[in-house]
């Protein structure tokens, strides 16, 4: 009591004081002020600022705001792990001399100290698991926040790895930077609290709403040639663009190693890309993964590292490697890397860290392949096979500029074939919205050739014919572009600037203007385009190119409209081409700009931080653990439905509306399977048959009266079920609600880690076609259970109410870890029962 009433008269007291604080020390055009005088929870002064301005003041102690602890990875950090990776590699060298790929380099490099080189080395790619020890671990604001709630029940004082949460995908775009991120930090206020008290506690760096999305802010901070990093987000991988191995994982997986314990994953297939020419004209960067993309699937990568390599890799800058690596997740990839070359020195130089540039120098031959492989691919392309299990090679010059959609990345067309699909397809050529930017695409060069498309509009005296959104990556990015003039170039065609978040990328997007149901075109330079995904609508057809692209069918209005042939019309009535996009500078020749009051520091004094969960929240709920496996068969169990076609993570656990519940599992779990199509029902989605009352009725519905009742009841999938996001929801809610397990054609990789984590039986069916044999009303038995073996067969029994039999032989890929993970109910379970010093 008394502490409390020396608290809040010391806050009262320097409440004034703290507000001028912020306004001294905040950069003005900042959309988030601070006060730095608080250096506690929920304080007076923190509310009397959302009463009256609307706005959260984030507290930071001085100490905290001097120091900046965490916000840029450490030389000592870095040289530690390039010392590993030499000594791995040597060891690796004496049980085998082979030539090795960078991607190979950097797994040996990261091995967890248990590893028998031997054994290692007879692993097959795609077959076996391998223990690694990542350098880094990358949270996002929505996953983040199941990670720490699991993280939490370790029972650990602070993270063992080096960890950060970035405050992004909860920035819903309605109006503009300005206000949509005040609205934020209204609306999420609680959530942001937690993550920011957390992440002071257990030593987590913490990026406030507006700082940025995770990637760039990753790419301008934290990556570095030859590390491995593990974030829960599917694009992680954008760091592969400088050289990095950064992989997607769900928030279990990045629990466990903020808790110290090393990662395991399938020792991965390796697909090479090999590059030769020059990019040039309209084609960028993105063309180059949207080509790869249309070769290989939305499933051809999947297991697998790609690499880039040869002449043409070299000439890529560094942010351009970065959005190719961070679409890999569009095709499956485990993860995509780069080596270490001089556009990504000259990009660790202008992000201020010449240091990190130094090392990686010194250490180059560990940054890159081993110089046998370009060398015998270069002469003779069938000696890829040596070191590649696929080889794609893509010339440069030859490149055209692509644009793929709608509904999947991999339907692929070069422009010039755009207008004959459209008409072929029945597309609607008018494009309601365009937009560029986000965590793929908002880099300077980016930004610049988007820019450069605008200037040539406005000497022609024209603007966008539809309207124009901007999403900066970063706050860093956006203060540059604003100095050196480009936002300004793409305002005055009518650009509207949105926050330095996700928000139409991930379905954080207003659309009043649009009718429910009706049909329309947009035009991205994001990367995902299921349906859904960035307005919450079906109907909405995302075509996905590069951001110059964007513009300039921004200014032709049309799908069809080609501007390497099409002519638009100046003011004066003329006709005129635009010119290709000028080569644009990488970085910054002044630098990128400096900026402020957007990062927390862990706590120096962390005992004294209490973890901010309100006992009534709506938004968060601490887990309770799952229970586990009763050691007996499924017997006789409910078909909840049989989905057909593609099941992203997006069609299991939606995102939009649903976003701001993914700290509150029970809330959350009225998503379930919401975006799924019904093959039982002629296509009906989100509903089936509640085999109790004979109801047509949501899938959660149907789930909680099973679970009510005492029953448990399967999925069945159709292929690569759980593509997509990382989203390890798409695995909670169900085991939340009851669900024994999933069969499927096959799963995409995360999602069938994630299944395995929360305790769910992941199948697959060995015969395809026995998909046909499930029936909307069969009962269930999967048997035998007690004598499960790694990736052993397994037998399940459908019982029809014709009152016939059928047997069928389901496979799974579990390991001898993961069956105990199934046996202990999950591996949150296990990692709660692990002893640590
Ligand atoms: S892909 Fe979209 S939603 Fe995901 S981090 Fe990037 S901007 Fe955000």
């Amino acid at each position: 009591m008394l502490k409390n009433k020396i608290e809040n008269r010391c806050l009262l007291r320097h409440r004034r004081r703290n507000y001028i604080n912020a306004r001294k020390t905040s950069n003005p055009n900042s959309r988030v002020q601070f006060c730095y005088s608080y250096d506690g929870n929920q304080c007076i002064s923190d509310k009397y600022w959302q009463v009256h301005f609307k706005v959260r003041v984030f507290c930071m102690s001085s100490q905290n705001s001097l120091k900046l602890k965490g916000k840029t990875t450490k030389t000592d950090l870095v040289s530690k792990v390039y010392e590993k990776l030499q000594k791995n590699i040597l060891k690796f060298k004496q049980v085998s001399n082979k030539p090795l790929t960078l991607g190979e380099k950097i797994l040996i490099g990261h091995l967890d100290e248990s590893t028998d080189f031997m054994t290692f080395n007879g692993l097959t790619p795609g077959n076996g698991y391998i223990l690694l020890n990542p350098d880094r671990v990358a949270l996002q604001d929505v996953t983040g926040q199941t990670t720490i709630l699991q993280f939490m029940q370790a029972g650990i004082k602070q993270v063992l790895v080096p960890t950060t949460v970035h405050c992004d995908h909860l920035i819903q775009a309605r109006v503009g930077s300005d206000s949509d991120t005040k609205a934020a930090i209204y609306e999420n206020n609680e959530v942001y609290q937690f993550l920011e008290s957390a992440s002071r506690k257990y030593g987590i760096g913490f990026w406030k709403p507006g700082a940025g999305i995770i990637h760039q802010v990753v790419l301008e901070n934290y990556a570095f040639p030859g590390g491995l990093m593990i974030g829960t987000d599917s694009h992680t991988p954008n760091a592969g663009g400088l050289g990095m191995l950064a992989i997607g994982v769900g928030g279990l997986d990045a629990a466990e190693v903020m808790a110290g314990l090393p990662w395991e994953v399938l020792y991965p297939k390796r697909i090479g890309v090999y590059l030769t020419g020059k990019l040039n004209g309209w084609t960028s960067p993105k063309d180059i993964i949207l080509f790869v993309a249309s070769k290989l699937t939305v499933s051809g990568g999947t297991n697998a590292i790609i690499e880039y390599f040869g002449p043409g890799a070299r000439s890529v800058s560094c942010t351009g490697k970065a959005t190719i690596t961070n679409m890999g997740a569009e095709i499956g990839a485990t993860c995509s890397v780069f080596s270490y070359d001089d556009k990504m020195e000259s990009y660790l130089i202008s992000t201020g860290r010449k240091d990190l540039a130094d090392i990686a120098n010194k250490n180059k031959e560990l940054l890159t392949p081993d110089p046998e492989i370009e060398k015998e691919i270069s002469q003779n392309r069938d000696n890829a096979t040596k070191y590649f299990d696929q080889l794609i090679e893509i010339n440069l010059d030859e490149l055209e500029p692509y644009i793929v959609g709608p509904h999947t990345p991999d339907l692929a067309r070069p422009i010039s074939k755009m207008a004959e699909d459209i008409q072929k397809n029945n597309y609607l050529d008018t494009i309601s919205v365009s937009l560029i930017g986000s965590c793929t695409n908002s880099s300077y060069e980016d930004m610049s050739r988007a820019a450069d498309i605008a200037k040539q509009a406005i000497e022609k005296g024209i603007k966008t014919k539809t309207p124009l959104q901007v999403t900066p990556g970063s706050e860093m990015i956006r203060e540059t572009i604003e100095r050196d003039g480009q936002i300004q170039l793409l305002r005055d065609i009518g650009a509207n600037v949105l926050a330095n978040a996700c928000g139409p990328c991930i379905g954080q997007w207003s659309r009043p203007e649009i009718k429910k149901g009706e049909p329309n075109t947009i035009v991205t330079s994001y990367n995902r385009n299921f349906p859904g995904r960035n307005d919450g609508r079906r109907e909405t057809m995302n075509f996905i190119g590069s951001p110059e692209l964007v513009i300039a069918l921004a200014l032709g209005g049309r799908l069809s409209f080609n501007p390497l042939k099409d002519e638009l019309e100046a003011s004066d009535g003329t006709k005129f081409k635009l010119d290709p996009p000028k080569i644009a500078p990488e970085v910054p020749k002044d630098g990128f700009k400096d900026t402020v009051d957007i990062y927390v520091a862990p706590a120096t004094d962390p005992e004294s931080v209490a973890v901010v969960i309100d006992k009534n929240s709506q938004r968060l709920q601490a887990l309770e653990p799952f229970l586990e496996w009763d050691g007996n068969d499924f017997i006789k169990l409910p078909v909840l439905t049989k989905v057909k076609g593609k099941c992203t993570t997006d069609h299991i656990s939606p995102a939009g509306p649903w976003l701001m519940y993914r700290g509150h599992l029970d809330r959350l779990s009225d998503n379930l399977l919401l975006g799924a199509v019904n093959a039982f029902r002629d296509g009906e989605v989100g509903k089936g048959l509640n085999l109790l009352n004979k109801n047509i009725e949501t899938f959660s519905h149907i789930a909680r009266e099973y679970r009510k009742n005492g029953l448990k009841w399967i999925i069945i999938g159709d292929k690569n079920y759980g593509e997509g996001s990382s989203r390890e929801h798409a695995a909670m809610t169900p085991r939340y609600l009851g669900c024994a397990a999933v069969i499927a054609k096959s799963f995409a990789r995360i999602h069938e880690t994630n299944l395995k984590k929360q305790g769910i039986l992941a199948l697959t069916f060995v015969e395809s076609s026995d998909y046909e044999k499930i029936r909307e009303d069969d009962r269930i038995s999967i048997i035998d259970l007690q004598d499960l073996r790694p990736k052993g067969v397994v037998t399940a029994n459908l019982y029809h109410s014709d009152g016939t039999v059928e047997q069928i032989p389901l496979i799974h890929s579990y390991n001898d870890a993961q069956l105990k993970w199934f046996r202990a109910g999950s591996a949150l379970n296990i990692l709660r029962s692990t002893e640590r010093v």
